[in-house]
């Protein structure tokens, strides 16, 4: 099978999150790599929840080597009317594949699959691993499971390649998130006598005044690819009538994170500023929820990785605007990149597709990568 029809096949497994249903196209990316027959190789379904599943693979070395990896799971289609073939069918037309997920990224997972069998009778000196995950669309529930379960700690790679759809060309770095809610609590009482409540809408402006202070601290660190740490106010919602003190408000803010300023640090600055309020005003309470959470990438433009994926595509790395999970397998000892078929403008669009030219350009990269690390 080639890289065409195998991004055709996986195209037709719907693994819309949510609510994911990656277990059968789990199933079908291990059978494809158990089908290889490499000697010493596991190839495993993790399931994680009712029909969730990812998938890892490890074919055997005598040290770490490359990792590549990739998410199993699609958003939804959206209005079928809306696409001109049908999202799980996969039609190829004009050089192109045509379906949910072509580009963001089954046809990067087909890639790597096919270069993987490409190298199947190839005596490897370091390991082979791949790993697939669901849940990665809704976030990251899939990976999460699996590391929080200590799934990958036997995962050993020097560096990792996951193939979101970077029209092949290396990404090195991208800024994490940090989405969240927080709760201003009140006490409801007839609005003619506001003295006998506690008006929640009043301490979410205090505390939006007092947030001004944080951001700009936020902002003061500066790193050389990524800027600095965002924290916005995006959503406020409180009160039920107009002629009642509001029991409760709710805030939420979008946080962009970047090395040095992650998620703890910003969180722990959302404490300070709740506490540095409440030593005034004891009426005051509010809890903070964490809503998303997505780590920041940086891997050093001369690092090994990114060097490599540089003398092998010929273009030079970048940083990209989104996120992705290679910042939790950097997290986890395995320096990755970003590399994959297809463009992010063509990522959850009606009509999304994947040039064929894309997938061969992938396979060939993806086999160097092999080659290379793998020995
Ligand atoms: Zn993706």
């Amino acid at each position: 099978m080639d890289e065409t029809q195998l991004t055709q096949s996986l195209i037709g497994f719907d693994t819309v999150s949510p609510p994911g249903n990656e277990e059968k196209c789990a199933r079908y990316i291990r059978d494809f790599l158990k089908d290889l027959h490499v000697e010493g190789s596991s190839v495993e379904v993790y399931r994680f929840a009712s029909g969730r599943a990812n998938v890892v693979a490890t074919f055997p070395g005598d040290s770490p080597g490359l990792m590549l990896a990739g998410h199993i799971d699609v958003v939804p289609p959206g209005d079928a009317s809306a696409w001109s073939s049908p999202p799980f069918e996969g039609r190829v037309r004009d050089g192109k594949v045509y379906g949910r997920g072509a580009a963001d990224m089954k046809g990067g997972v087909a890639a790597m699959l096919v270069a993987i069998a490409s190298a199947r009778r190839k005596k490897l000196k370091r390991s082979l691993s791949f790993v697939g995950t669901g849940g990665e669309e809704i976030g990251y529930d899939g990976l999460r499971v699996m590391i929080g379960a200590g799934k990958l700690e036997g995962l050993k790679a020097r560096c990792g390649v996951v193939g979101e759809p970077t029209e092949m060309s290396p990404v090195r770095g991208h800024r994490g998130s940090l989405v969240t809610k927080v709760e201003f609590h009140g006490k409801p009482a007839h609005s003619s006598d506001p003295s006998l409540g506690v008006n929640s809408i009043e301490k979410a402006v205090m505390f939006v005044e007092a947030l001004q202070a944080l951001r700009k601290e936020l902002a003061k660190a500066e790193d050389p690819d990524l800027g600095h740490a965002i924290l916005t106010p995006t959503i406020i919602q409180g009160g039920t009538k107009s002629n009642v003190i509001p029991a409760s408000c709710v805030l939420t803010m979008d946080g962009r994170t970047v090395p040095g300023i992650e998620s703890r640090t910003i969180l722990d600055g959302l404490t300070a500023v709740m506490e540095s309020i409440r030593r005034k005003d004891r009426s005051f309470t509010a809890d903070i929820e964490v809503l998303y959470e997505t780590a920041p990438l940086s891997i050093g433009a001369k690092d090994e990785v990114v060097k490599l994926a540089e003398a092998i595509t010929g273009s030079p790395s970048t940083i990209a605007a989104y996120a992705t999970e290679a910042a939790d397998y950097t997290k986890l000892g395995i320096p990755s990149i970003v590399l994959g078929p297809g463009s992010i403008k063509q990522a959850h669009i009606y009509d999304e597709f994947v040039a064929v030219s894309q997938l061969k350009a992938a396979v060939s990269a993806y086999g160097r990568f092999i080659s290379t690390v793998c020995g």
